[in-house]
Parts: C-alpha cells; structure tokens; sequence
C-alpha cells in the first residue's frame, strides 16, 4: 500500500504520517458556532474532515475524532473585537443562548448526517467545559504567559518567540501598523482574551477565580482538544480562515501550557466560494443544505461535488455544477444498483491495479478528485462485473456516497439504527425536553429523510425503520 502524506500547514510541506502511538490517531476538529445554520462553506470543511478519518480508518488505523460544538465566546470579529455571536443571535431570534444552541446544534447534525459525515467519537460544547478553561488559563496565569487587565485575562505572545509561524504573521508590520486599539491596556495587538469579565446583564457568566465572566474562544478547542486527546494530538483540522488568528493562539496557549508542541499536524480545507468571493455568513452569500434540497438536490450530491475538488483548493460553488454532480451521481447509483449482490465473473489482477491506484489517490494527501477517476473507471470501463461489485463497496468505506447501497436502499433490511439517526434522535429528545417543537418536527422530517419512523409512547422514544 502506498504509505500515507499529509500536508502540514506548518512547515508548508507534504509529510508521511506516523502517529504518536502506533495504530491509532487523535484527530480534533473546530466544530461549528451554534449561532445560526451552518452554510455549505462551513459544510465544507466536516466533509473535509470526514474524508480525512475515513482514509486514516482505510490505512487500518484506529481513529479517535473529537469535535467541539462552540455555544459562548466566539466574538462577531475573529480577534476579540465585538459581542458574543451566541448573546447577538439569541437577541436577534429572541430565545435563550442555550435555546439557540440546541436549535442550531440539532441542525447541524441532521446536516452531517445527510452528507453521510461520520458522528465523532466525542462532541464537546464549550459551555460543559469552563472549569477546564479555567484550569488553562490559571496554569498560563502561573507560567507568566498570561496577565490580567481591566476586562479579563490575555495571552501575552511576546512570552511565545514562535508566536505568528502557523500563519507566517507579520508581527512587527502588526505592531507599527496597529489601527486605534479598542483595548488600550493589552501589551500587543494581537494578544488575545483568555478569559473575558462581563457585567452583570450579560447572559452568559461562571464564577472565576478573576470574577464572573466568560472563556476567550480559542482557549476553548486548547482546552477540549487536550482533555480528549491528550497534549499530543496527531491531527487538527479547520478552515484556512482559522489559521492566522484561532489556530495560531491555540498553538501558543497549548504549547505553552504543555511546554512542548501539542498538535503534529495541522491541516485546513480552502473556502467555498461563491460568485469568486468566500462564502460567509457576514457576507450574506450563502446557502444552507436546506436550501439545497429544497431546489431538488439529494445532499449527497453536494458531497459528490465537494469530494470533485482537492480540499486544499478553493471551490467555486454555482447550481449548475452542483447539477452536475447530481446527474454524475445518479449515474454512478444506476450502476450500483445493476451490480447489487453481483457475483459475477472477477479478475483479480484487474482489481488489485485498480486498488493500488485509489489507495495511491487518496493516500496522497487526500486526492479525492484522482480516487473519483478511478471509481469512474471501475464503472465505465470493461471491469467484470464482480470486481465491479467488490471494488465499489472497498472506496464506499472511503467516499461516503452510499454507493453500497442504492438510495431507495438507503435503511437496511436488517432493521438495524444507524449512529446518524440514533444522534437525531437523541437531538430530538434535547430539543423536546427545550420544548423547541419546530426543531423537534425538523429533526423528525430528517430522521424519516433517512427512512425511519419515531413514536413517542407512554414508556419513551422508538426508532424503526419505515415500511
Ligand atoms: P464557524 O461556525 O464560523 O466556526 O465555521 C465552521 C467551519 O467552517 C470552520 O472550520 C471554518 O473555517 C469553516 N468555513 C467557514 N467558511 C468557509 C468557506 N466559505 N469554505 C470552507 N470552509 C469554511
Ligand atoms: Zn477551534
């Protein structure tokens, strides 16, 4: 098998990948703030992620991916600036944050369901993790990394001399060029809250030894990240627009707290654009999956389309290529359902070559769009129909296009639940127990999307399969 590579943000560099213990790997990935839907941009970067667990998964490791759910402290600009997105969203919705959150949460996840993304092993929301945000900030406090100012507790970068190398900073050029500073009493511009004090009416606060208050961002995946995986994590992954400010400070915050480097490997997906300029949610340019299905596309065609395009190269997303990948991808369906339960005639010298160049596709650095060209070899060219049969159902297991199983199939016949409907469903009781009625309908619709019924009944919630 051709040996896995990786490309690290850090040293800008391809590198073959070994984990820190042998046969199993930590994977973290920023999870989404739960202030409104997630937009296919941001969808982006979990089939990204995705990608990444089920080819480490391929090469026979054991993988352990963890993902946070942010519901309190990303601020409306990146750096520290602005208000709580989850304070500014629960006022524009009228709800509660935690509403809010068990609202957007709960989409989310019937989103990444829908993609066929796989549930981490471990989801984690930053607001049942402040005491050890609090722990990490202490220990910076202690270490001499952090200080304490008017408004709450900061990094001090000048303690961390590779501060700036993740992204290449230009921090001398930062500091010269420095606009009017909102926050006078930080040290260096780019300094960065650990901890943030709030006044009384603010609507999310914990006890601190500084006060009540509430955790900076970043220190929140510093702090997650190390809880479930250790301080030596073998993969982080995010968007590229998390380098320069989010990832950079939780390289400082990590490594400083450990005192020695925590992440092995970074690695981002590039945006989705739309139009040539990215799509955000600031920019008001975006579509959710939603939007998606309600013009006719299946969601896994926006995966077809997203796994067409390397995921270090930016993606211009218009309808028609997104119609595109429908058509290709009910085509490749066609085929699969004409091989179902094949047993017909197979070469195996044919499959093994076949083999050898996905696994060189997807081994080199997640080449999604050269695996895709060998799967439409498979289906195209005169492969006999049992190899045909054998080798789709092997790149399944790494391209999530249910290509086992036609759609119409999608609810297997042994009545068994899948991990994406019992996560729905778990969601659906939360949002219940909120008493969030639309968001509970919305996450039965997607659980019967997905081909299963729920029945609430006198002694609790089933789950079956529709006939
Ligand atoms: P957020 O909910 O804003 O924290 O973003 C969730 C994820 O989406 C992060 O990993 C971002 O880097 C990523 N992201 C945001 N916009 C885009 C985009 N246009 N294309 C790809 N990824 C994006
Ligand atoms: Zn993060």
């Amino acid at each position: 098998m051709e040996p896995l590579r990786l490309f690290d943000t850090l040293s800008r560099q391809l590198k073959p990948f070994s984990p820190v213990v042998p046969g199993t790997v930590g994977v973290y990935t920023c999870g989404p703030t739960v202030y409104d839907y997630a937009h296919i941009g941001n969808l982006r970067a979990y089939v990204f992620a995705d990608i990444l667990r089920r080819v480490l998964e391929y090469n026979g490791y054991q993988v352990r991916h963890v993902m946070n759910i942010t519901d309190v402290g990303h601020m409306t600009s990146d750096s520290d600036d602005g208000e709580d997105k989850m304070v500014a969203g629960a006022r524009r919705e009228r709800k509660s944050p935690e509403e809010l959150a068990a609202m957007y949460t709960g989409a989310f996840f019937a989103d990444l369901a829908l993609l066929n993304i796989k549930t981490p092993h471990v989801v984690c929301r930053a607001t049942d993790h402040v005491p050890e945000m609090i722990a990490v900030t202490r220990r910076l406090l202690e270490l001499g990394h952090a200080y304490e100012i008017g408004d709450g507790i900061y990094f001090d970068i000048s303690t961390f001399p590779s501060y700036g190398s993740l992204a290449r900073l230009d921090l001398q050029g930062q500091q010269a060029g420095a606009r009017v500073e909102v926050n006078r009493e930080k040290r260096h511009p780019a300094d960065f809250a650990l901890w943030r004090r709030a006044d009384p009416s603010h609507l999310m606060q914990w006890d601190s030894p500084w006060g009540k208050g509430y955790p900076g961002w970043h220190v929140e995946c510093s702090a997650m990240g190390m809880k479930y995986l250790g301080d030596r994590i073998d993969i982080h992954t995010g968007g590229i627009d998390h380098v320069p400010v989010h990832h950079e400070n939780e390289v400082a915050q990590s490594d400083a707290f450990a005192g020695h480097r925590v992440v092995q490997l970074w690695m981002h997906n590039e945006f989705l654009l739309v139009d040539g300029g990215r799509m955000a949610k600031s920019l008001d340019n975006f579509y959710t999956l939603t939007q998606l299905t309600e013009r006719g596309y299946h969601p896994l065609s926006y995966r077809y389309f997203c796994l067409n395009a390397h995921y270090r190269s930016k993606l211009n997303f218009t309808w028609e290529t997104l119609a595109g990948a429908q058509t290709a991808l009910e085509r490749l369906w066609g085929r699969v359902a004409q091989l179902a339960g094949d047993n017909g005639p197979r070469v195996e010298s044919l499959e093994a070559e076949l083999r050898q160049r996905f696994q060189a596709a997807v081994n080199d650095d997640l080449g999604t769009p050269q695996a895709m060209a060998v799967l439409w070899e498979v289906v195209r060219k005169e492969v006999p129909s049992g190899s045909a049969a054998l080798l789709l159902s092997e790149f399944e297991a790494v391209l999530g296009l249910d290509l086992d199983r036609a759609p119409a199939r999608r609810v297997g016949s042994t009545g068994e639940v899948p991990l994406e409907v019992k996560e729905l469903v778990a969601e659906r009781a939360r949002a219940r127990k909120a008493r969030n009625w639309p968001l509970a309908d919305a996450l039965r619709r997607r659980i019967e999307e997905l081909g299963f019924v729920v029945s609430d009944t006198p002694d609790g919630t089933t789950v079956q399969p529709a006939r």
